[in-house]
């Protein structure tokens, strides 16, 4: 299986990397501080323009607290968070959650019925049927019958959230119900850093989990941020148009990145999973890019959206008023279509010299 995460290029370092040269008295204008690291089974990078207190090592320290606190509340690749214990009660009694799971449940919950349901947290049974959960290891489509036993406990009727004042409450429908966050988790992570940057007074920096990134301000060279949407077409990694995130959330969900091929039929299968029919998408939409004020927004509707595909995801974004860009494959082209708002994000980075 070939996972590689999808990640919007941040054209900004790439841009100071290119002209070190040059760079290097520029920097000591606006100095930088650049962090790498691992997280939710993928990776990131934090760039503080300006240079951050402590360096990178405090900075590489508080990404990290940040990102594990996400972690040890939503993986499920770790048996000792709090989703991943959830997932292991089988019963249909009320089981106590945090408060926080419970919103952010709820919160993903919303977006998903906002598109129908494409996006659709309790296909937690479906990733790992598919072999994109924490088992992997899969180089065969499950059958037709397995497909239709499990899709039994998938939809967003099969849980629910009860609150009381004091307390959050998820009821499963079905005691074998699972839940999967995978698809907000990069998002919350941009997310609650940027939140952290910003309570530290910080004005200027980039924060990629991934395909999740959020930004404000300028980057080394005193430039809107810019990010590059990738090429799906292409396994290196490759910009196929660049946008300037004008201080918003930019999230992208393709189907390029996380696969596997079956063995007998040679089908490639995709880790976006369409919970009405249970089997992953198959369709010419490669991938979706979602512009909105928050990376966990953003990164709830854009799997979703992935799932329907580009005429109905760049029509959700004209009629909801949200940036989408979609890119499709067919015929051996590759075909690029946005929603009206999302040309200003194109033409700001066109006019970056
Ligand atoms: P996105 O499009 O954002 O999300 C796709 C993921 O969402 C799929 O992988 C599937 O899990 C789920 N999904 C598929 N279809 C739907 C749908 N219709 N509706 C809702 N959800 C859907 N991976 C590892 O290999 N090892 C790890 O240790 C690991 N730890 C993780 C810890 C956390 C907290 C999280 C959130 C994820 C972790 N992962 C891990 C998973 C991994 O990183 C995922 O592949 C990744 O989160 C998917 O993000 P994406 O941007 O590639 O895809």
């Amino acid at each position: 299986m070939l996972k590689r995460s999808i990640a919007a290029i941040a054209l900004s370092c790439v841009a100071a990397l290119a002209v070190t040269g040059c760079n290097d008295e520029k920097r000591n204008e606006h100095k930088m501080t650049v962090v790498h690291g691992k997280t939710m089974g993928t990776f990131y990078t934090v760039n503080v323009t300006g240079g951050f207190k402590g360096g990178e090592e405090a900075l590489k320290k508080l990404s990290d607290d940040t990102f594990n606190r996400i972690c040890d509340i939503i993986s499920t690749f770790d048996k000792n968070a709090e989703l991943a214990k959830v997932n292991e009660y089988h019963d249909t009694k009320p089981y106590e959650i945090s408060r926080e799971l419970g919103k952010i449940i709820q919160e993903t919950v919303y977006q998903g019925r906002r598109i129908d349901g494409a996006t659709d947290i309790s296909v937690g049974p479906l990733v790992n049927l598919w072999g994109f959960g924490k088992d992997k290891k899969k180089n065969q489509a499950p059958t037709s019958e397995e497909i239709q036993e499990t899709l039994k406990l998938v939809g967003l009727d099969k849980f629910e959230i009860r609150t009381d004042s004091e307390k959050s409450y998820l009821v499963k429908h079905n005691e074998n119900v699972r839940l999967d966050l995978a698809t907000v988790g990069e998002g919350l992570g941009a997310d609650a850093l940027c939140r952290k940057l910003i309570e530290l007074g910080y004005t200027d920096f980039m924060v990629s989990v991934a395909g999740a990134s959020r930004s404000y301000g300028v980057n080394s060279k005193g430039l809107k941020w810019r990010l590059g949407v990738e090429d799906p077409t292409t396994p290196e990694r490759k910009v196929l148009f660049p946008i300037c995130a004008l201080d918003k959330a930019v999230t992208t969900a393709g189907s390029y990145r996380n696969f596997f091929k079956d063995d007998k039929t040679g089908t490639v299968y995709s880790h976006a999973i369409d919970p009405k029919t249970g089997y992953p998408v198959s369709h010419h939409t490669l991938s979706v890019t979602v512009i909105s004020d928050s990376a966990f927004e953003s990164d709830a509707l854009d799997t979703g959206l992935l799932v329907l595909g580009a005429d109905k995801a760049l029509e959700f974004g004209e009629k909801n008023n949200i940036p989408i860009a979609t890119v499709e494959y067919e015929n051996g082209k590759t075909v690029i279509r946005h929603t009206n708002n999302f040309k200003k994000y194109i033409d700001c980075a066109k006019n970056i010299k």
